[in-house]
């Protein structure tokens, strides 16, 4: 039986409008909507008069337009990325040169390709490099807010996660998302990190969860992570169990895993399943037959 995820999809706003959603954090949603953004590029402001923004988004006049009205009159003092996607950090520097703030992330390389590397989410930003380097438990402050970066690999190797300490919620970034499980593609996607950082945001029983994409994880947080892990390792018994029968090469695994799924979607659905083969080489329990393990590599169970 398929582990449940109790996807929230529903979202009241207007494009390129901030929207005060709590007591100290205000959202403005780019419009950018798309198959990987939903309904676009959430972009949160904390704080009132000294503020901080978090993903500033894509690069564009009417976006970065809308973000410099919402903050009129006001002070941005941090702009913090999560992850270097087009869909997250371009807007940082152009907003940083025309309101004076530092632009934050974690300054880890994203990990090369070892073999043909298929192209699944929002492209890589390339150019994008941070002002200062961020790192796990370091915080940010202004009058009445203080932010916590929460180390969150897995959907990039340098993904950041934030947390307002103030209103017990966080900032996930793409690493978590109310509507969608979250894309892990090879290389720079990493399953056991992934895993890893569910693990610790559950852990630290947040009480609202506020996706780049898509409305606010605010029914039992934890829970909710917790049925991202379940389904992940589902997955990963499926695929053991593709094994066991005797299937050695991802393609075959993806026509009976995913049968009912548009066949226009297996490749991506092989970088997926590539994920988890990784991470089951990784821990001994999967040989795979010469080479790095890509996605027309020779699994075999080991056990
Ligand atoms: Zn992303």
């Amino acid at each position: 039986m398929a582990a449940k995820i109790p996807f929230v999809r529903d979202m009241d706003f207007e494009y390129e409008t901030a929207q005060r959603v709590s007591p100290l954090i205000r959202r403005l949603v780019a419009n950018n909507p798309g198959p990987f953004t939903f309904r676009g590029t959430g972009v949160y402001i904390v704080g009132h008069g000294d503020v901080a923004i978090i993903d500033p988004g894509p690069d564009n006049e009417e976006h970065i337009d809308a973000v410099l009205r919402a903050v009129e009159g006001e002070r941005v003092t941090h702009i913090l990325v999560t992850h270097r996607h087009m869909d997250h950090s371009p807007a940082a520097h152009p907003l940083a040169a025309r309101t004076g703030a530092k632009v934050y992330a974690s300054t880890i390389p994203p990990k090369p390709s070892d073999c043909d590397a298929l192209r699944l989410e929002a492209s890589d930003d390339h150019l994008f490099t941070p002002d200062l380097n961020v790192e796990d438990g370091q915080r940010f402050a202004g009058p009445g807010w203080t932010i916590e970066a929460v180390f969150t690999p897995g959907h990039t190797t340098n993904h950041m996660a934030y947390a307002l300490l103030e209103e017990n919620a966080l900032f996930p970034g793409d690493h978590i998302m109310g509507w969608s499980t979250t894309v892990i593609g090879p290389p720079d996607g990493d399953m056991t990190a992934y895993l890893a950082s569910l693990e610790k945001v559950r852990d630290r029983n947040f009480s609202t969860i506020w996706p780049t994409h898509g409305p606010p994880i605010t029914d039992n947080p934890s829970a909710f992570v917790q049925a991202f892990i379940d389904h992940r390792i589902e997955r990963e018994n499926q695929i053991v169990a593709q094994l066991r029968a005797g299937k050695t090469q991802i393609k075959d695994m993806v026509a009976v895993i995913y049968a009912d799924v548009d066949k226009r979607l297996h490749p991506a659905a092989c970088h997926s399943v590539l994920a988890h083969m990784i991470r089951l080489v990784e821990l001994g329990r999967v040989e795979c037959m010469g080479g790095p393990p890509c996605v027309d590599s020779m699994y075999a169970l080991r056990d």
